[in-house]
């Protein structure tokens, strides 16, 4: 294209007499030559823009950090506060609406509700996987969405089915939770999760090589380990998204007394799959279509004879 249009303009040139034929030949040759070098150039140009921007996402990011440390992000106490919350995955719909709940410390509140009526949006809000649209939700009075998310997970974590094991030794996959932990740190968590008799079985102990391709892991070793990262973590809030139903049975149970170990002493915001986990709760919060319907205990809810009463009737059968 480069050399068709030097042509067609020096065509021109040429026949109006301004440059002679010579010069066009010349002018042609310089303009191909310069087609590769022009090109390169560009290329080049391109480069050093993203170079430019990943950079500047770079310098972004350390430029947040000193921001982190502002006082009006660091909680105080452990109330999770949820006011006039709204969210929705997709523009113009709200999958939550005027969603607001207190959770005192230590209580166990349980979500129930019928599917896709926002139990599990609402306990990624809570954990702060996700900032509301509109609205707060405050730990301690500070807001979760502007905290830097490491400080968000030494607080509250999630715990749901998908649990991770990664390639590397045990020892790295416990370390994740907290970099620093002593070998003896990490087989207490085992322990307090149950999970040390096949743990202390293995040849290698905390050096045995995990994740695809090494030693294989059970669904239920692998549900252990997420525990005993939890254990490390030790986050005092947990949003618990029922873990226990891919297992056989037999594993379940064992893992629910584990979990419920883990589970001690620390506030609990359970969503309830199951009848006994919202019967046995100091709260119960009815969701139904994104909002929050009912808000009580089990004997109240039960008395008022509304939603709540209706699930768990149709629950005894
Ligand atoms: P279930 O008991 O079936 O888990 P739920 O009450 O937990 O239901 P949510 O999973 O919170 O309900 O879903 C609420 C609504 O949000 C549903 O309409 C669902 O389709 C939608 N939704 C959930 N997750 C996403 C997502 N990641 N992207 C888009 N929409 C989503």
């Amino acid at each position: 294209t480069v050399l068709a249009s030097v042509l067609l303009i020096g065509g021109v040139f040429v026949l109006q007499g301004w440059i002679g034929v010579g010069q066009l030949t010349t002018a042609a040759l310089i303009a191909q030559m310069l087609v590769d070098p022009v090109g390169i150039i560009l290329r080049w140009y391109d480069e050093l823009q993203v170079a430019q921007v990943s950079l500047a996402r770079l310098v972004g990011v350390r430029d947040i950090e000193p921001d982190a440390g502002d006082a009006a992000l660091a909680p105080d106490g452990r109330h999770v506060h949820a006011d006039r919350v709204h969210f929705g995955y997709v523009e113009g719909v709200d999958v939550l609406r005027e969603v607001s709940l207190k959770v005192a410390p230590g209580t166990r509140v349980a979500l129930v509700g019928p599917s896709g009526a926002g139990k599990s949006t609402l306990g990624r809000l809570l954990a702060g996987i996700y900032g509301p649209r509109d609205g707060r939700i405050t730990l301690g009075g500070a807001e979760l969405s502007r905290m830097p998310a490491e400080r968000v997970r030494s607080h509250v974590a999630l715990v749901n089915q998908e649990h991770h094991v990664f390639v590397g030794s045990l020892r790295d996959n416990l370390r994740l939770a907290r970099a620093g932990a002593t070998d003896a740190e990490l087989w207490a968590a085992l322990g307090a999760v149950d999970a040390d008799v096949w743990s202390r079985a293995l040849e290698e102990g905390l050096d045995t090589e995990v994740g695809s391709g090494a030693f294989t892991l059970t669904p239920a070793q692998a549900q252990q380990i997420a525990l005993a990262r939890l254990v490390l973590a030790d986050p005092h809030t947990l949003v618990l998204d029922e873990a226990t139903s891919l297992l056989d049975p037999r594993a379940a149970r064992h893992l629910e007394r584990s979990l419920a170990r883990v589970l001690d002493g620390r506030t609990v915001i359970a969503i309830a799959h199951r009848l006994h986990t919202a019967h046995d709760a100091d709260v119960i919060a009815v969701v139904e279509n994104g909002r929050i319907s009912e808000l009580g205990s089990h004997d109240e809810l039960v008395a008022a004879d509304g939603a709540y009463a209706a699930l768990w009737r149709s629950w005894h059968g």
